[in-house]
């Protein structure tokens, strides 16, 4: 008798533990994201459609310090603004790459080739300038003319859309964006418009994706200095910048939607 009851309470206790799991699993799965829901990375939620990363160039660093004034340090603001940029296209659920966070030396190679290594993305390389004359001031946007084997973007999302010519790879996308960015630059920040310009800078001529540099303002010039120094029109800046990003994706996504609803 004692080991019949002894068995029926193991039995019990079986069938207890058995609702129990059963009930855990129940509420395991309904707190599980559906798997279409899981981010891929979740410190920066990626958007779906072209452009989901930005690589973020802070120009110079370590041992190079670019331009400089007084204490004034070109590889400091770069550093800065390229900071301030990346917590405002991250707030907006694009992802970033940051070439450098720190201030370290970073060759322009391995700069290039943190782009190069990645899909679907855009280059921003942030920098200021020093002029002979302590009279140029304001901001600009140079994009190469000619840059390392293009990686067609639109055709890399739409396998049916080509680039009409070779004219219209990487450099025709870079220089839209840098129309895009220049604009939100002028716009923010008030600052003299130096305009768009095809200039074969390293970083950007050997990426092989749209690529810009922004040269953000003049460390030759006291108006520039006094307002660089300021954290408000750094971020104003970086929001510009951020805008211009923007304003591409929506461009490219748009652009990608045409050439869709054309297809017969
Ligand atoms: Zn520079």
């Amino acid at each position: 008798m004692l080991s019949r009851s002894r068995n029926a309470k193991l039995q019990n206790g079986l069938a207890l533990a058995g609702l129990l799991l059963m009930a855990l699993c129940l509420v395991w799965t309904q707190l599980l994201p559906a798997p279409d829901r899981v981010a891929r990375d979740e410190d920066a939620p990626r958007l779906s459609g072209p452009i989901a990363l930005v690589i973020i160039d802070a120009g110079h660093g370590g041992n190079d310090t670019g331009a400089i004034r007084d204490h004034v340090r070109e590889k400091d603001l770069t550093l800065d603004v390229a900071r301030r940029l990346e917590r405002l296209l991250k707030a907006s659920g694009i992802a970033t790459k940051m070439t450098r966070s720190t201030d370290e030396t970073v060759s322009l190679a391995a700069r290039a080739a943190a782009a190069n290594e990645e899909r679907d993305c855009v280059f921003v390389s942030i920098h200021f300038d020093e002029g002979k004359r302590t009279a140029a001031s304001g901001v600009g946007t140079f994009y190469a003319a000619r840059q390392a084997a293009p990686v067609p973007l639109v055709a890399s999302w739409f396998p049916f859309v080509q680039p009409a010519s070779d004219k219209q790879g990487s450099s025709f996308e870079s220089q839209s964006l840098a129309e895009l960015i220049q604009e939100s630059l002028v716009m923010k920040t008030q600052a003299i418009n130096r305009g768009t310009r095809a200039e074969q800078f390293y970083v950007v001529a050997n990426v092989r994706h749209p690529a810009v540099l922004v040269e953000g303002g003049f460390l030759s010039n006291n108006d520039d200095v006094m307002k660089l120094t300021r954290e408000d029109y750094r971020q104003q800046l970086a929001a510009a910048i951020s805008e211009g990003v923007t304003r591409y994706r929506v461009l490219v996504s748009e652009r990608g939607a045409t050439a869709s609803a054309g297809q017969p």
